[in-house]
């Protein structure tokens, strides 16, 4: 094992490993079109990153081998859902980088998971983005941030918000992102749900509901009201503007989840929404002080599995230690 080659980053621990971490998100506006040909729906999306963050550690090896740890490892508390071989995002991921700098893929890379999976928080996509960073760190390969988020974009539609991070608009199947300058501090409680849902069940499920009648085809919602309110506040303002388009279908597929959105507002919560495609629930509280005292309520009602208190905006995947 070596460390840094000369030309090489600067960023090469003692031991030879990167670490990079990534954030979660939630969509305060989560406005879902028609479906396109290729599979993928056209969106109107504002994402926020939160203070809930995956790490990934990648070290020079022979080939490329995984190791995950914590949320959905089988090594955590949730469900043991995460493969740790190339059907995972972060191994394409690797194959991805290394194909475009022309290096061999090789490393093992190692995944710190606190962002549960499945959970509409954009868990695989942080440690995609992580990935990226820290693998083009290791590497030296000198990819561009722009580079890095073209890449980001062939491996899903949220890797290139977990790589910027912060505030953005979301356009196309959510991939095309345009910075919003928002400095002001939210802080939410998520609520972790015990089963994850899979994106393309709720996103089939709200096709399904709209082709039936029961949901209005949508007209796309302006998202200045949302981003307005993100910039200044206040939260009841912020409170009023959240919307998601895949709640209804989240909650046909999970009755139980509106139990949760009441439990979180009855809580004290400003407003409650499922998060993407859920089944985590983001709670809106006023304040730092406001979203501890709604954690810990939240965390004895029973009704989530994890509830952990956030902030946003956060930077994007980002070099560590
Ligand atoms: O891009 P990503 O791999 O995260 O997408 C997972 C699935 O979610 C897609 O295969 C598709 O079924 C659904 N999806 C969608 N429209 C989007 C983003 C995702 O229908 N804009």
């Amino acid at each position: 094992m070596t460390n840094a080659t000369s030309g090489g980053p600067g960023r090469i621990a003692g031991n030879g490993a990167v670490a990079a971490r990534a954030p979660a998100k939630v969509n305060v506006h989560l406005g879902v079109g028609p479906l396109r040909p290729d599979g993928f729906h056209e969106l109107q999306t504002v994402f926020l990153a939160v203070s809930l963050f995956d790490t990934v550690t990648v070290r020079r090896a022979e080939g490329l081998s995984l190791t995950l740890r914590g949320e959905g490892s089988g090594a955590g508390r949730g469900p043991a859902s995460v493969p740790a071989d190339r059907r995972n995002l972060v191994w394409q991921a690797a194959e991805l980088l290394a194909r475009h700098a022309g290096v061999p893929a090789e490393a093992h890379l190692e995944v710190d998971k606190s962002i549960p999976a499945a959970a509409g928080l954009a868990g695989g996509s942080a440690d995609a983005a992580a990935t990226l960073v820290a693998l083009d760190a290791l590497w030296g390969t000198r990819a561009t941030r722009g580079d890095l988020a073209g890449l980001a974009a062939e491996l899903g539609s949220d890797v290139p918000f977990s790589l910027l991070g912060g505030v953005a608009l979301g356009t196309g199947r959510g991939e095309r992102l345009s910075p919003v300058l928002a400095r002001r501090r939210w802080d939410w409680v998520l609520g972790i749900a015990g089963e994850g849902l899979s994106t393309p069940t709720v996103y089939d499920e709200l096709d399904r509901l709209r082709g039936a009648g029961a949901l209005p085809d949508s007209e796309p919602a302006s998202t200045e009201p949302v981003i307005a309110a993100l910039r200044s506040g206040p939260a009841p303002v912020l409170a009023a503007a959240l919307s998601n388009d895949l709640q209804a279908p989240a909650l046909r597929l999970r009755p139980e989840l509106r139990r949760a959105l009441r439990t979180a507002t009855e809580a004290g919560a400003r407003a409650a929404l499922v998060s993407g495609s859920g089944p985590t629930v983001a709670a809106l509280a006023d304040d730092e002080d406001a979203a501890v005292r709604l954690a810990a309520e939240l965390a004895g009602a029973g009704v989530f599995r994890t509830v952990r208190a956030v902030h946003g905006p956060v930077p994007g995947a980002r070099l560590v230690g």
